[in-house]
């Protein structure tokens, strides 16, 4: 994971610089972070465990710089680990993002007599830089000789203080190069050039990048020739700001409404989806987290509507064991960010079976993407904070639309749903009942069909956000196993979103209701079914997203009530870019 970031230009204060690009990024990692910059002819360093500070002393100017904000993969979280790594005299410095698997057996062979300064796997990169230098590479020749050392998934910049130079280079990891008026800047997210550059390029892997003050080479790192850059003017929408709101997690609950309102208008986006679907006879939809469960809602309304065999399968489950049937099958990848490294995984795997393969995506300039056969964006605009929220909501309703074009229509209206997202969000019952449940160390969530996916959802969110153990459990399995788990007291979401399911929901509510849990309905429960009802109409087929919703904001309040900021939850990142 984690975000890298290289300016090379004119002389400028490079700490701020660095440090807004990394602030934007920071949703990649937030274990530590640091920048290097040149001080003539060695690398002078900032660098330490936590968030970027909000302050930093801004007087050092430099035309040379890097920056990193990490997820930690290998050793802890501490100053001495986090990036840049240098060389032993400092000349060479380096930011990483990605897993370097053969590391020790690096060491072993070529860095013997180095004493290394972190734990890291990355070290070992300014270090492998330095020793091919001394055997007569220039600093260039030298990045890509390392580079081919390195096995796993690496986006690499290194600078060097003497020549003056960047050099970067990637293999699955996401790398931008920005142009700005005074100068160059590379990047993992295209965000953090948004403001600065006026036109962008995507990195392809195994290309190396050569930044001078006055230029920009791309150069294969196989055949050596040079390839031209194709630039792009920087996306407007790329831009993305709190507004109002005190963090981007209620922000993005409550963007859903628009986003709704923007689908129903892009209906035809998923006819070439809706053709493929019917050409197969076996469909696969992939994804990790929130997206896996948006999938898993996806498919019940798919499965009504093809007749082609449906399997969901977790991105990282997907092997060569996965059932395929080569050329019949169907791999559709869900995915916000379109680089997450298992989802790239099991789109290779598609390949390799001969499979045909699909994405819905909200990044639809991305590795995933360029990958896919066909592509559905679901326009979902930028989505910092961690929780994924309006990326689920999304990609469940493209699904939904793909269902409604295979069925033989060619429109769907939202506006109900759009509605009832809006009357939902202002719920104050369910503020309220969030700080009953944020007292509890754990809970249970139930759901069954559309509402299994639900509770799923609803039952992650509330572990990211709040560090709170939220088990989610088939409505109909709580009497073979986990009724074990009611006490006093214990929270229990029952999630209802149509009457079929409302009939299980009641049953299992008044099971953990006599045994003193402290029962929560949600749908069209009575009063006296439950402890608490969170009252959402079940009478529409999107009636569960809009129960979604009502889970999101739970989740967002239970997180406030014990003191978590939910768009930085520990240990996690946004984009998970390594295996
Ligand atoms: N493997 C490196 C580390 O643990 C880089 C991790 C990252 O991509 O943030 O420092």
């Amino acid at each position: 994971m984690c975000g890298v970031f290289g300016y090379v230009g004119q002389p400028t204060q490079v700490v701020p610089l660095v440090a807004n690009a990394l602030r934007i990024m920071e949703y990649r990692g937030y274990d530590s972070w640091g920048i290097g910059w040149d001080i003539g002819s060695e690398v002078s360093l900032l660098k330490q465990t936590g968030r970027v500070p909000a302050e930093l002393q801004a007087d050092q100017v430099a035309s040379i710089a890097i920056g990193h904000t990490r997820w930690a993969t290998h050793g802890g979280v501490t100053d001495a680990n986090a990036h840049p790594h240098i060389d032993t005299d400092g000349r060479i410095a380096v930011v990483h993002n990605g897993v370097i698997e053969n590391a020790e057996q690096l060491k072993i062979d070529y860095l013997i007599h180095v004493s290394f300064r972190s734990e890291t796997d990355s070290e070992i990169v300014p270090h492998l830089i330095r020793y091919h230098m001394e055997h007569g590479q220039s600093f260039t020749e030298s990045v890509r000789t390392t580079f081919l050392m390195l096995e796993g998934s690496s986006a690499i910049l290194a600078m060097d203080c003497v020549s003056n130079m960047m050099v970067a280079v990637t293999a699955r990891s996401p790398l931008r190069l920005g142009r700005r008026t005074d100068g160059w800047e590379l990047a993992s997210d295209p965000l953090a050039c948004a403001r600065s550059s006026h036109e962008i390029a995507v990195i392809p892997d195994h290309h190396l990048v050569v930044l001078t003050q006055s230029s920009a080479q791309l150069v294969d790192v196989y055949a050596g020739s040079e390839i031209s850059i194709s630039w792009e003017p920087t996306p407007e929408e790329l831009s993305s700001s709190r507004g109002d709101f005190p963090h981007f997690t209620i922000k993005e609950i409550h963007d859903q409404v628009e986003v709704v309102r923007d689908l129903e208008d892009k209906f035809n986006d998923v006819g070439p989806l809706a053709e493929a679907i019917g050409h197969h006879k076996h469909i696969i939809l992939t994804g990790c987290g929130s997206a896996y469960y948006a999938a898993n809602l996806g498919a019940t309304w798919l499965q009504d509507a093809c007749d082609a065999w449906i399997d969901v399968v977790p991105a990282s489950e997907v092997s060569e064991h996965t059932r395929n049937l080569g050329t019949d099958t169907l791999v559709i990848a869900l995915t916000q960010s379109g680089e997450t490294a298992d989802v790239v995984d099991a789109m290779q795997h598609a390949i390799r079976w001969g499979a045909n393969t699909a994405t819905i995506i909200n990044t639809e300039t991305s590795t995933i993407a360029n990958m896919a056969e066909t592509v559905v964006g679901i326009k979902a605009g930028v989505e910092r904070s961690v929780l994924a929220t309006k990326s689920f909501m999304a990609m469940a309703l493209r699904i939904y639309q793909t269902a409604a074009w295979l069925r033989g229509e060619r429109s769907v209206d939202f506006s109900r749903l759009a509605n009832d997202l809006d009357a939902v969000l202002r719920s104050e019952a369910i503020s309220r009942i969030a700080y009953e449940i944020a007292r509890h160390p754990s809970m249970i969530v139930l759901g069954k069909d559309a509402g299994r996916a639900v509770a799923q959802e609803a039952a992650l969110k509330i572990k990211e956000g709040s560090y709170l153990h939220a088990e989610a459990f088939i409505t109909g399995e709580l009497k073979h196993g986990p009724l074990a788990l009611v006490q006093s007291g214990l929270p229990c979401l029952v999630i209802a979103t149509s009457s079929e399911e409302l009939r299980a929901a009641r049953i299992a509510a008044a099971e953990v209701k006599s045994r003193g849990g402290y029962v929560i309905g949600v749908g069209e429960f009575e009063q006296r079914d439950c402890s608490e009802v969170i009252a959402v109409e079940s009478t529409t087929s999107l009636a569960s997203l809009v129960h979604l919703a009502a889970m999101q904001k739970l989740a967002y309040h239970v997180a406030i009530a014990r003191g978590v900021d939910p768009d930085f939850p520990r240990n996690l990142a946004k984009s998970v870019t390594v295996r």
